[in-house]
């Protein structure tokens, strides 16, 4: 190995999005000397709040928007001054000229709801069912998040519910959609968790659809998804200063471009200047995908996300064709357009043929009608409201060829379908920026690789797993980072796979002292921390 040129930290840390920026707190709270190098001029990753229109004060969660998965636990060992909020409308989904909203806090008012769209309560009966048996799941599953990884019989018997464990961790999640809701529109809404941020559809035999739903019922034992206060980036600033504060040294704008290890030690390449630093371990917040090429390894295949995200800035909220619907409510909880079950897999079928959906399916939320406090007091007297979208079922492959065009005519067809369901176009209520544009920005998987550098835009990293050991994690098999297998630059055994994670904490990549602790660990994916703090515990056991 080369020699260390700087200086040597007992933690290099490579790349500063929420997770990174855990782990460094973690590390630098229990004393170890610990440095982060994130690319971006600032800190976050996907996790950001930025003031995306010219001159105007509104701070938007530019990517990601809801928190559901981060565990109270992080926010108290790291002394974090963040909260979230409930919403208390959880959804809002339209068809012709009604709808069904779903009321968090009145049981009553929701079974009317159902009546309403479906002519009887049969659906609402099934929908109490169905979440009360996901919310019992949730609150054991949700904990052993931040513990080592439980073999699959261990989840299984902690779970010990052998019809929820057969429906979630068994059998495609579309069978028991369809044997538990008669309604399209119903099925829909509650099929949508299962596609967030997965290229994927009911009947999957990967189950990769089971696995995101899976993720988006959990969070918090609850699986509510609520408003972070001041945004996303008042999350990852908490975070930036608790590493600070412990000791942590942070370094924008400086990207890594190699990492070389032997198993004990290891050199980080970072800079154009082609600087280097030593480190006992390196922990990796970047993708497994963009790890392999920091290693040298032959590229693997690469992921591929398939969401468009609108973020915009409305004058007014909009008026709804449902006039029973208060466009407050409509738009505080998550609001679904072209989201029944049918066309869900219609948009599928024709985005996996290789075309955009006519009718892109894509849901909305309105953060400002939770907390204003995202926009200047100004703003937010003048009725001015923030709207993100998250399209679903357009992959990356679909914007190789045309990436402007295709993402144009991606996003003429998706506020096409939100104007269908509208009593007035939405570009009506857009406020206009500095320079009099409408304030309104689009960004298709490929802006997300090259801005965030998300691989693919993969909003994840990769394809989401399942939180058990399986082949190369848990007790019985690897070790995390303790196999010692690994080293770089050698003649020894084929390099490991680093795209998929190992050990007893799911963070191992197979080079002994080298962890992902990034949405690409196993119980990665999504704002969560919790492969942060995993990474950081696999390292402090190990010494
Ligand atoms: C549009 C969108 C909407 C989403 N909505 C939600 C949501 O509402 N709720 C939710 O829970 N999740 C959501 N997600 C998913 C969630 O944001 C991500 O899964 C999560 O932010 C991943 O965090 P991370 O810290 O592991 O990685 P990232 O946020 O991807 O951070 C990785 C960091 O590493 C840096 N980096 C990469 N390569 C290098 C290098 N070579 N050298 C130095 N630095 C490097 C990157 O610049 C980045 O800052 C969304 C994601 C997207 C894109």
């Amino acid at each position: 190995m080369p020699p260390v040129t700087h200086a040597s930290y007992d933690a290099v840390i490579v790349g500063g999005g929420h997770n990174g920026l855990v782990a460094a707190a973690y590390l630098a709270r229990a004393g170890r000397r610990v440095l982060l190098l994130e690319r971006l001029p600032a800190t976050g990753g996907a996790a950001v709040s930025t003031r995306a229109f010219t001159g105007v004060d509104a701070r938007l969660s530019r990517y990601s928007y809801l928190v559901s998965l981060l565990p109270r636990k992080i926010v108290d060992d790291l002394g974090l001054r963040f909260a979230v909020r409930r919403r208390r409308i959880s959804s809002y989904s339209p068809r012709g000229d009604g709808g069904l909203l779903v009321d968090a806090e009145d049981a009553g008012r929701t079974r009317e709801q159902f009546i309403r769209l479906t002519g009887s309560d049969r659906d609402f009966a099934a929908w109490q069912r169905f979440y009360g048996m996901t919310r019992r799941v949730a609150e054991r599953v949700f904990p052993t998040l931040t513990g080592q990884l439980p073999t699959r019989a261990e989840l299984e018997r902690l779970i010990d519910d052998p019809a929820a464990w057969e429906a979630l961790f068994e059998r495609p999640i579309g069978e028991t959609v369809e044997r538990e809701f008669g309604d399209d529109l119903v099925r829909g809404v509650v099929l949508t968790d299962a596609l967030i941020g997965t290229f994927s559809h009911a009947h999957d035999p990967s189950l990769r659809q089971n696995r995101c739903f899976l993720y988006h019922v959990i969070g918090g034992g609850t699986g509510d998804w609520d408003v972070p206060v001041g945004g996303m980036g008042a999350l990852t600033d908490a975070l930036a200063d608790a590493a600070r504060a412990a000791g942590a040294e942070i370094v924008t704008g400086a990207e890594v471009t190699s990492i070389a290890t032997d198993g004990v030690r290891a050199e980080v390449g970072y800079g154009e200047d082609g600087r280097t630093v030593g480190a006992r371990h390196v922990l990796v917040n970047a993708a497994p995908y963009v790890l392999a090429g920091l290693l040298g390894q032959r590229p693997p295949p690469r992921p591929e996300g398939a969401q468009l995200k609108v973020n915009m800035l409305l004058r007014r909220l909009p008026r709804l064709r449902d006039a029973s619907v208060d466009p407050r409510e409509a738009f505080g909880g998550t609001f679904h357009i072209g989201e029944s079950y049918r066309e869900l897999q219609t948009a599928y079928e024709q985005a996996a043929a290789g075309r955009l959906p006519d009718a892109p399916p894509s849901e909305i939320y309105c953060h400002s009608l939770t907390d204003p406090s995202i926009l200047s007091p100004e703003l937010a007297a003048s009725g001015t409201h923030t709207l993100t979208l998250f399209g679903l079922h357009t992959p990356a492959r679909l914007f190789e060829q045309d990436p402007a065009g295709a993402k144009e005519a991606l996003l003429a067809a998706t506020l096409a379908r939100l104007d269908a369901v509208l009593a007035e176009p939405i570009a009506d209520c857009l406020a206009t920026d500095a320079d009099g544009r409408p304030c309104l920005e689009a960004k298709s998987p490929l802006d997300l690789e090259r801005e965030v550098g998300l691989p693919g835009g993969h909003i994840f990293h990769r394809d989401l797993s399942w939180p058990y050991a399986t082949d190369g994690t848990g007790t019985t098999d690897a070790t995390d980072g303790a196999d010692g297998t690994g080293t770089t630059g050698g003649t020894g055994p084929a390099a490991p796979d680093v795209t998929r994670a190992t050990g007893r904490w799911g963070v191992g990549t197979g080079y002994a002292n080298v962890y992902l602790c990034g949405a690409g660990a196993v119980r990665g994916g999504g704002v969560s921390g919790v492969p942060g703090h995993n990474a950081a515990m696999a390292v402090l056991e190990k010494e």
